[in-house]
């Protein structure tokens, strides 16, 4: 097994390390790259798609920075919208600079889904499914309820339906998006 990071060079750990097409990427370049990319998404890509997407998260650093949200929609994932600016920033946490939180484009939507899904105990999840036209990233897909595997009947299934909504109503006014729902 090659013991070295394919893009930095650096030593592998026992964790965190990702393989891609024709190598593996260490956990301290995995932390650089967006957190929206799935396993498949590594091994779509070989060493010299990963560096330009690594050139990317460099680039995504300087505009997010300067990204200032005219509107939030709170949640377990927030929301920032910045209309004028035709950009928006999907984060877990407050500190989405801190982050490097990707600053995707109204433009770039395709399609967004609401959808629920059964865990192994019979009980659902809401998740949010996010298709864009953009090469580094091109699906966002994250949970909506808070704490995972909600009965349906429930008051918080609800409000995460609510929630999940919300998200969607805040892309409302542009055109040409395909909304589906549950
Ligand atoms: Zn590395």
């Amino acid at each position: 097994m090659d013991k070295k990071c394919s893009i930095c060079g650096g030593n592998l750990t026992e964790f965190g390390n990702k393989d891609i097409k024709n190598g593996v990427v260490c956990r301290y370049c995995v932390k650089k790259a967006s957190p929206w990319l799935s396993d498949e998404d590594y091994l779509r890509r070989d060493v010299k798609a990963f560096k330009k997407h690594l050139e990317y998260r460099e680039k995504n650093q300087q505009i997010v920075d300067s990204f200032e949200p005219e509107r939030t929609i709170e949640g377990k994932y927030s929301l920032y919208l910045d209309r004028d600016h035709g950009e928006f920033v999907i984060s877990k946490r407050k500190d989405y600079k801190k982050d490097n939180a990707d600053v995707l484009k109204y433009k770039d939507l395709k399609e967004l889904t609401i959808f629920e899904e059964k865990d192994e105990t019979g009980n659902y999840n809401l998740l949010m499914d996010i298709q864009l036209k953009n090469k580094e990233i091109d699906n966002v897909c994250f949970r909506v309820n808070e704490f995972p595997g909600l009965e349906r009947e429930s008051k918080e299934y609800k409000a995460a339906l609510d929630k999940a909504y919300e998200y969607l109503n805040g892309f409302n006014e542009e055109d040409g998006i395909y909304f589906v729902e549950v």
